[in-house]
């Protein structure tokens, strides 16, 4: 199987000049740890998520936007590409979710170990 029979297209996302409250706002929702971080045409220039929030919180005020927590180095997949190399992708990086992008680094899903749970008979 491919990405995109697995991954999860209502992506929540945020740009990296925000607070880094409304980060904890959307995540604090319950529905995802990461949030992709998305330039305004919707390309991907980052991820943060619930560790990289909590970390700025014990800096005490230190860090004030998304921009000066987000991880830049993003480790991402593509629709087409194998499940199992994204699963590699996860277990290598010691990560729990990759953005999905497109050809022009449009962030189009995201994709959880969650999701690849779903592969497991019965769980449809
Ligand atoms: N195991 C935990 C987890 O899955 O988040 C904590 C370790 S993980 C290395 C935490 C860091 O990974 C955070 O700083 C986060 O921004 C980063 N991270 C999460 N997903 C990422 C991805 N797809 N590409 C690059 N960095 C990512």
């Amino acid at each position: 199987p491919r990405v995109r029979e697995i991954m999860d297209r209502r992506v929540i996302s945020i740009t990296e000049d925000e607070d880094i409250r409304v980060a904890a706002k959307k995540l604090l929702k319950g529905e995802t740890n990461h949030l992709p971080v998305v330039d305004a045409s919707g390309l991907l220039v980052g991820i943060v998520t619930t560790y990289d929030v909590s970390k700025a919180v014990v800096s005490d005020g230190r860090f004030r936007r998304v921009k000066d927590i987000m991880t830049r180095n993003v480790i991402r997949t593509t629709p087409d590409e194998p499940v199992d190399i994204a699963a590699q992708k996860l277990e290598q990086n010691n990560i729990s979710a990759l953005p999905v992008v497109d050809a022009g680094n449009r962030v189009v899903g995201i994709l959880s170990a969650i999701d690849l749970g779903k592969l497991l008979p019965g769980r449809r």
